[in-house]
């Protein structure tokens, strides 16, 4: 949906001197909108036990993640990469949960190493595991409402998690193995608009830790309940009401745990904490006529593929063009990919070459999801501070970007001269201009 009336507001006053001054394509942020979207968050919770995680993958930014990390967010990490930037921001043990899958041995280790709170996706990465952690927590498989979810996977196709009936026995066995501190995750939606159904998957995790604690005997310190509640990227979409959601978290964690000292309750939410402060600002370069009228802009798919990879919709305006009469238009990139649309049949106001286009909510899996094909490389990311000052939070990339991986003499791996030789000489050394 269109930005928020305060970012439009403090954005696009300024909006045409940072265009002439900078040019375009980049992604811009408003801190402003994600801190009172993370404070929103805690409010919610009141004086309960909950911490957020921003999922680091959403908007891997390190001034991004510094500004949450100020405000008392942790951060959830997948991948060691993300665990290492997340210390080197200075998150560290119980600031960081590791929810991953398909994990290598090392990379667990290396979880371990930093002290944060680990996710088990599966049993047998657990009995891998030399050392536990101090709290053993594993992921169940989408089950209750999820289970007849298409978006995270129904229970006879998912990847994720440890099968509702394999649970008791993992937390037995980690029980065997001297664990005495438990959590559970349990991430059962994802872009949930509904707040009904978005608190069910998050209830039916707080239950099922409930029935496991009576089987087992374990006692929960912390129930995660994942990230995936969404944003409303269509005009007409309602935002969900995190206080309701919030609240019957609440009411079911009484319900299940009642007593003084309830499992504390934690989130992993990306999307909902940044989507919708980010906006994509492209130019129009061309307007052509196929069998579709076609608008030409200077981002493609690289800086965005949520539309061309799911068909996603996101909100296009052209904010200076208003008042022009509106017809249908494609919105294109330049990759040599049908897919590389960010718009199809969309009704804008007569664009014309050089106006400014805004695609809406990329705060979240936008530029993070970006990659190089065609030589399309990522733009840059600005952030519209609290203070309102614009600053490059990171440069659009070059070529020198383009090829930072590439060896200048090839590396070789396996000589075929007696297999002797690390190095040496390759006939078909490639010169490049200006290297
Ligand atoms: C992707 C992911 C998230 C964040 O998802 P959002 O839709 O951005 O809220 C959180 N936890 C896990 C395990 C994920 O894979």
């Amino acid at each position: 949906m269109p930005i928020s009336d305060g970012f439009a507001q403090r954005l696009l006053p300024v909006l045409g001197d940072i265009v002439a001054a900078y040019g375009t394509p980049f992604h811009i942020y408003d801190a402003r909108g994600i801190v009172d979207t993370y404070r929103g968050m805690v409010a919610a919770f009141a004086d309960e036990p909950f911490r957020e995680y921003f999922a680091v993958k959403a908007l891997p930014n390190p001034h991004v993640l510094s500004l949450l990390l100020r405000e008392g967010s942790g951060l959830d990490c997948a991948s060691p990469v993300e665990l290492e930037l997340a210390e080197r921001l200075g998150a560290t043990g119980r600031d960081v949960v590791f929810t991953s899958n398909n994990t290598a041995r090392a990379e667990y280790d290396l979880a371990l190493k930093t002290g944060a709170l680990v996710t088990f996706d599966d049993r047998s990465f657990f009995d891998k595991a030399e050392i536990l952690p101090d709290t053993v927590a594993f992921r169940v498989s989408p089950h209750g409402l999820s289970a007849g979810s298409a978006l995270m996977g129904d229970t006879a196709h998912t990847k994720f998690g440890v099968p509702v009936d394999q649970l008791p026995d993992a937390y037995r066995d980690a029980q065997r193995r001297g664990a005495t501190r438990f959590g559970i995750h349990g991430m059962t939606c994802a872009n949930e608009l509904d707040v009904r159904r978005a608190s069910r998957a998050a209830v039916d995790v707080i239950e099922l830790a409930a029935q496991i604690a009576d089987t087992t005997g374990i006692a929960f310190d912390y129930l995660n309940v994942g990230g995936g509640l969404g944003i409303p990227y269509r005009p007409e979409d309602e935002p969900l009401d995190f206080q309701d959601y919030a609240d019957a978290i609440l009411a079911a964690r009484r319900r299940c745990f009642p007593g003084q000292d309830g499992p504390r309750i934690l989130m992993e939410c990306g999307r909902y904490v940044t989507g919708p402060h980010g906006v994509l600002v492209a130019s129009v370069i061309n307007r052509s006529r196929k069998a579709r009228d076609i608008v030409g802009v200077d981002a493609s798919m690289s800086a965005l593929m949520r539309p061309g990879f799911y068909g996603a919709y996101h909100h296009v305006t052209l904010p200076f063009a208003t008042g022009r009469p509106e017809s249908e238009f494609d919105v294109v990139g330049a990759l040599c990919e049908n897919m590389d649309k960010f718009a199809v049949d969309r009704s804008l106001p007569d664009p014309r070459e050089g106006d400014v286009v805004l695609i809406h909510d990329t705060g979240a899996h936008g530029h993070a999801m970006g990659f190089t094909y065609n030589g399309r490389l990522r733009p840059a990311e600005l952030l519209l501070t609290e203070d309102d000052d614009v600053v490059e939070i990171r440069r659009a990339e070059r070529f020198e970007d383009y090829l930072a991986t590439i060896r200048r003499q090839p590396e070789t791996v396996l000589g075929a001269a007696g297999r002797r030789s690390r190095h040496h000489e390759h006939p078909s050394d490639t010169r490049i201009k200006g290297e």
